[in-house]
């Protein structure tokens, strides 16, 4: 059986890496005797997902501020073809 110590170090390399599947059976069967390490994996995806929201707004500014030369571009190519 996986100590909490190893089935907290799987769940973090699962962010970074695909898992073994023995290493996933063996997180699995952890996680379904601990409490303590479901709320971990629980926190890190919010975690997780608050990233990825976080990153999705900066590329939505991104393309706000690309926006203006965008347009321009679009402008620029309209004209030519008429
Ligand atoms: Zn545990």
């Amino acid at each position: 059986m996986l100590s909490c110590q190893s089935a907290s170090r799987l769940v973090s390399q699962s962010l970074d890496r695909p898992l073994h599947w023995q290493e996933k059976l063996a997180l699995r069967f952890h996680l379904a005797i601990c409490r303590h390490c479901r709320r971990f994996v629980k926190q890190l995806n919010q975690l997780q997902s608050a990233v990825k929201t976080m990153m999705q707004r900066t590329e939505a500014d991104a393309s706000i501020m690309l926006k203006p030369e965008a347009k321009a571009r679009i402008m620029h190519i309209i004209q030519q073809h008429h």
